[in-house]
């Protein structure tokens, strides 16, 4: 650093006098409106927030990479999981309900959001640390985090509200057995599974169409912690995860994850024994085998958490050739709303931000707007068509976002019910197959504790008939544990 360099300037550059003090008329004198350092760091400060996402507002992230190490080329032509490819990511991992400054140990699900800078631009898919989701129709959505925030009048949060929507939209309980089960607190983020969670749709080379789900198994194995545990941490090291991760790639210890997937060929999507587009379903591991793709591994923490971390926008409209939607309502509303979130929270031009941009070139008709910072040769037309060789959409690529067919009839309907599914089918079974009495008992103790939070009736009489229907001697245990602490 030169030794000019050392001296303090305004953000314009210009030196300053003074660190320590205003400009005043004498020294009691009032201070004086030209002292425009004093003014510029006083108006900057107060600029130094974004809106906090309305949801997923306290997180932590890194950067990392993608490499395939399986051959999946079959079932997409996208070039990020073609065999060998080796992709730059980043990763942010949030809780959902929390704010800002909220402890990290709350029970909540997590929000597992990855990026990868592909050579067709950012592939963003947008999930959490589970597989499913407490609602299936994105017209519920502001509902739900409304009953999971907090009360209008005293700002608390209420757990009567939040069993009262659970309760009242009993689609939940499938994510709700999951989120007082232990993986509802995971140990730390690096010890917890990703799901993309929404059916996805893949494209090969041959225009041939799959179903996939995709799930980051994590290598460093499942750890969770204890409803207590998580309780003393919540007051003790409130950013207890942001703080593990950062702290592990610090040490050289580079969590990863392998990336498998589901796939499911399209024909067979009809006839299958659960709706695979529902969000509150998996596809059974015993019917879709997971197919290895890759390891993802995270190596670099941010250099300034709040430019690469706080202002990193993901969206699942970020899609590349061979990868597109499906019918799964969920996904298509997140697609109009995460993009619309940034737009909102960090302005129109977000995608200008390092962190935002992707690594190849954008060849595209937007244009000016607050804060642009990226612009083309004065000679590129700024319309399509021209006659003046600007770019042109490439149609050889289309169908290559994956398409499906649907009646064309203008409805408001709900999914259409296959011969397994019913809102309590897939949490019996994780209740019943898939936990130990161990964890079956302390999934008991948690949604007794959360609903000693302040759970009155009517609202109580619900949730012991909601865990009766999930499963009848749970219920009857969460009933039993609740009114002998009554
Ligand atoms: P499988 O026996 O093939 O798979 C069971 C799944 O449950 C595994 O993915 C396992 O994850 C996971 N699991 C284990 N313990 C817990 C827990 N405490 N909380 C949440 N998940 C846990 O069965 P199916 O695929 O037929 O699914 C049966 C049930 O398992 C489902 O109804 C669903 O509730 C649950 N499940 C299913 C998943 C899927 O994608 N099919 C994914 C996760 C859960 P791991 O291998 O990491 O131990």
């Amino acid at each position: 650093m030169s030794e000019k360099a050392a001296f303090t300037t305004n953000d314009f550059g210009n030196p300053v006098a003074s660190d320590n003090e205003s400009l005043t008329a004498g020294t009691q004198g009032p201070i004086l409106l030209h002292d425009h350092y004093l003014i510029e760091k006083l108006a900057h400060f107060n600029r130094e927030r974004v809106p906090e996402r309305v949801v997923h507002a306290k997180g932590g992230g890194a950067f990392g990479e993608l490499v395939v190490t399986g051959d999946v080329s079959k079932y997409t032509k996208a070039k990020v999981f073609q065999p060998g490819a080796r992709t730059e990511s980043l990763v942010r991992f949030s809780t959902v309900a929390g704010e800002q400054g909220s402890p990290d140990t709350w029970r909540d699900p997590r929000g597992f959001a990855v990026k990868f800078y592909t050579e067709d631009g950012n592939y963003d898919l947008v999930g959490n640390n589970t597989p499913v989701f407490f609602i299936k129709d994105p017209i519920k959505f502001p509902d739900f985090i409304h009953s999971q925030k907090r009360l209008p009048g005293s700002g608390l949060r209420d757990h009567n509200m939040q069993w009262d929507f659970w309760t009242l939209r009993p689609e939940s309980a499938h994510q709700v057995t999951w989120l007082m089960g232990d993986r509802g607190i995971p140990k730390t983020w690096r010890h917890m599974d990703g799901f993309g969670s929404h059916t996805y749709q893949w494209v090969n080379e041959a225009g041939e169409r799959f179903w996939v789900k995709y799930h980051f198994k994590t290598d460093q194995g499942i750890e969770f912690l204890t409803q207590a545990e998580a309780d003393e941490l919540a007051g003790t090291s409130p950013d207890h995860h942001r703080q593990d991760l950062y702290q592990a790639i610090e040490r050289g210890e580079f969590p990863s994850w392998t990336l498998k997937v589901q796939v499911m060929p399209v024909d067979e999507a009809e006839g299958y024994r659960f709706n695979p587009f529902d969000l509150t379903k998996v596809w059974s591991q015993q019917d879709y085998p997971l197919i290895e793709v890759g390891t993802w591994t995270l190596n670099r923490n941010p250099e300034n958490f709040f430019a690469q971390i706080e202002q990193a926008s993901f969206e699942p409209s970020n899609i590349v050739p061979g990868i597109g939607f499906s019918p799964d309502k969920m996904l298509l509303g997140r697609v109009f709303s995460y993009a619309d979130a940034h737009r909102y929270r960090i302005g129109a031009n977000y995608a200008h931000l390092p962190v935002n941009a992707p690594k190849n070139k954008v060849s595209s008709y937007s244009q000016d707007g607050a804060m642009t910072y990226r612009f083309d040769s004065p000679e590129t037309p700024v319309y399509a068509p021209n006659s003046f060789g600007g770019p042109h959409a490439d149609p050889n690529i289309a169908g290559d976002e994956g398409l499906w067919n649907f009646d064309g009839q203008a409805v408001r309907a709900g999914y259409v019910e296959h011969p397994e599914d019913g809102d309590f089918t897939q949490a019996g079974t994780l209740v019943r197959e898939v936990l130990g009495d161990d964890e079956r008992d302390r999934l008991v103790a948690n949604i007794v504790g959360h609903v000693l939070g302040g759970v009155e009736e009517p609202v109580l009489s619900r949730v012991f008939e909601y865990w009766k229907n999930v499963d009848a001697d749970l219920g009857k245990r969460v009933e039993e544990g609740v009114r002998s602490a009554q």
